[in-house]
């Protein structure tokens, strides 16, 4: 068992030796070569790069040092002197569902009212042509204004509510301020006697100055061309309503605001755009 066992053993130790030597030599020989060849082409090539372009390597350190001129905008900013289009008349919501109330309030908007949309060169003509109107470039036209009574205080009433307003004013021109009024009447009519009764339309925006209008719509002036009709004191916005209790849906008084803002609508009284946050009204004359 021996005997079988070790010629074999020293045969493959001599062959394995012999064959490792050989190999050895082989790559010794072979990897010294390699890195001769690469040492030599990697000089080269870094002798080369140092002569040609040793602008471009400064250029790039000083791009990558953060300067005025340089520094990378935060994600999403636009430079300031990028003109902005506008796509909407209406600007963003002015305000939102007011949290601290346990009863959640209906959209009152163009996704849930079907209720046709009148031109806004219109809502914009009728501003112009009602009685009192004027255009409140700025604060100082404000308080003309309500110093010569044609802007007055508006405050809650029946069928309807004024949200706190943080871009508007809580004016408007007599006449538009009276259609509000009548319209809150009829809304509040249309749900007497309903389990939906005393429920309230919310008028988020009213009177904006030029001024303010520019402030929060950052319009490029010349994308829609014109003034908006807030600025005359001729429109409101209705964002909402809201259900007098919990125990009642959003159907009701939703039917019933659609239901009054077509009668005005049909009647002449005003014109609507129905967007998507809110219906802007405005009055005719
Ligand atoms: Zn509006």
């Amino acid at each position: 068992m021996n005997n079988s066992w070790r010629p074999r053993c020293i045969e493959g130790a001599l062959g394995a030796n012999l064959g490792a030597m050989a190999r050895s030599i082989w790559k010794r020989y072979r990897w010294d070569r390699i890195a001769l060849v690469t040492g030599l082409m990697g000089a080269g090539v870094c002798v080369l790069v140092a002569w040609v372009s040793p602008e471009k390597a400064e250029a790039e350190m000083v791009l990558a040092h953060p300067t005025a001129e340089n520094r990378m905008e935060p994600a999403g900013a636009l430079p300031a002197s990028t003109p902005r289009v506008e796509t909407a008349q209406e600007p963003q919501p002015e305000t939102r569902p007011e949290p601290a109330r346990d009863i959640k309030p209906c959209s009152c908007n163009s996704k849930v009212l079907n209720i046709p949309r009148n031109p806004y060169t219109a809502h914009q003509k009728s501003a112009r042509n009602l009685p009192n109107s004027f255009f409140i470039k700025d604060k100082a036209n404000l308080a003309w204004g309500q110093k010569v009574g044609k802007l007055v205080p508006v405050e809650d009433g029946r069928g309807y509510h004024i949200a706190p307003l943080s871009h508007s004013h809580k004016l408007l021109l007599p006449e538009a301020r009276d259609v509000l009024k009548a319209m809150g009447n009829r809304f509040a009519d249309e749900l007497k006697g309903t389990d939906s009764e005393g429920a309230r339309f919310r008028v988020s925006s009213m009177t904006r100055t030029d001024a303010q209008q520019d402030a929060l719509s950052r319009r490029n002036y010349n994308a829609w061309g014109g003034q908006s009709t807030h600025s005359y004191g001729a429109s409101f916005d209705i964002a909402f309503t809201d259900r007098p209790t919990d125990k009642v849906d959003c159907s009701a008084a939703t039917r019933a605001i659609q239901k009054v803002l077509r009668e005005f609508q049909e009647q002449g009284r005003v014109l609507i755009v129905p967007e998507g946050t809110c219906m802007h009204v405005t009055v005719r004359p």
